[in-house]
C-alpha cells in the first residue's frame, strides 16, 4: 500500500535529504514545500513587492492568480526542480536573500491557502513524501507516517553554511546562524504557527545522527 509521509521541522534539519532518500527508495513522489514558498518569495522580490524596507502584501495577494508553480523531475540531479510560470528557478530560490524574506511571505495567509491547496492536490492517490513545516498538522493531518525533525541551531547553521559555500556564495557563518534563528523565531511566533510537532509525529533529533542512521530508523517505521 502506498502511504503519505509527512516530514516537518525547523530549517536545515536535513528534512529534504531524508525525504529525497525515502522517495527514491520507495519509488514515491517527493515534494519540497519550502521550494514553493521560496518561489513565491522570488516572484515578490523580482516584481519589487518585497525589499529590505517594505513589503506590499496586498499587491502580492492580488497577483497570486498569476503565479503558476510546478516541479519537474531532473534525472541528472535525481530530484524535481522548481518552476515559476514555466521558468526553472531552482538556483534562484536557494540564495540567502530569498531565505531572509521567505518567512515574511510564508506568513501571508492567502499565500499559505494557495500553496496548501496545491500540495493536497499533488498528494492525491500517490505514494508521497512531503517535507515542510505544516505537512503533518495542516496539509495531510491524516498522513500515515509523520516525522518531526530537530537539531541545534548551530548544527543547522553549520550545514547551511557549508551548502552555501559549496554553491560558491560568499557568506559568513554568523550571518547564516542569524538567518536560521530569525526564521525559527518568525516561523514559531505567528498566531497560527504551523511549525509544531503533530501529536502523532515521531521526533528525531539528528544533531548526532548520520544520514544513514536516520534513514534506516525512518525506513523501519515505514515498513512497520
Ligand atoms: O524548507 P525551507 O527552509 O526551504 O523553507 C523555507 C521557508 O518557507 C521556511 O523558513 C518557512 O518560513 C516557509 N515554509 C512554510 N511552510 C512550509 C514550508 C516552508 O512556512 N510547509
Amino acid at each position: 500500500k502506498k502511504i503519505t509521509i509527512a516530514i516537518d521541522g525547523f530549517s536545515s534539519t536535513g528534512k529534504s535529504t531524508l525525504a529525497k532518500q525515502l522517495a527514491k527508495h520507495l519509488g514515491y513522489v517527493y515534494v519540497d514545500t519550502g521550494a514553493m514558498y521560496r518561489a513565491v518569495t522570488f516572484f515578490a522580490m523580482k516584481n519589487g513587492y518585497i525589499t529590505a524596507d517594505f513589503f506590499d502584501k496586498q499587491t502580492l495577494i492580488n497577483s497570486l492568480p498569476s503565479i503558476k508553480l510546478h516541479f519537474e523531475f531532473n534525472p541528472e540531479l535525481g530530484f524535481a526542480e522548481m518552476y515559476l510560470n514555466d521558468v526553472n528557478i531552482e538556483t534562484e530560490i536557494r540564495t540567502l536573500e530569498v531565505s531572509n524574506f521567505v518567512s515574511l511571505v510564508a506568513e501571508v495567509s492567502e499565500v499559505r491557502a494557495k500553496l496548501v491547496e496545491q500540495q493536497q492536490e499533488m498528494g492525491k492517490g500517490k505514494g508521497i513524501v512531503m517535507d515542510g513545516r505544516d505537512i503533518g498538522t495542516v496539509v495531510f493531518p491524516k498522513a500515515e507516517l509523520k516525522v518531526f525533525m530537530t537539531a541545534s541551531s548551530e548544527t543547522r547553521a553549520q550545514r547551511r553554511f557549508e551548502e552555501l559555500q559549496q554553491k560558491g556564495q560568499t557568506v559568513s557563518f554568523d550571518e547564516v546562524l542569524k538567518n536560521v534563528e530569525q526564521r525559527d523565531y518568525i516561523d514559531t511566533h505567528r498566531d497560527d504557527s504551523p511549525l509544531r510537532k503533530a501529536d502523532d509525529a515521531i521526533e528525531i533529533d539528528n544533531s548526532y545522527l548520520t544520514r544513514e542512521e536516520q534513514f534506516n530508523a525512518v525506513l523501519e517505521m515505514v515498513e512497520d
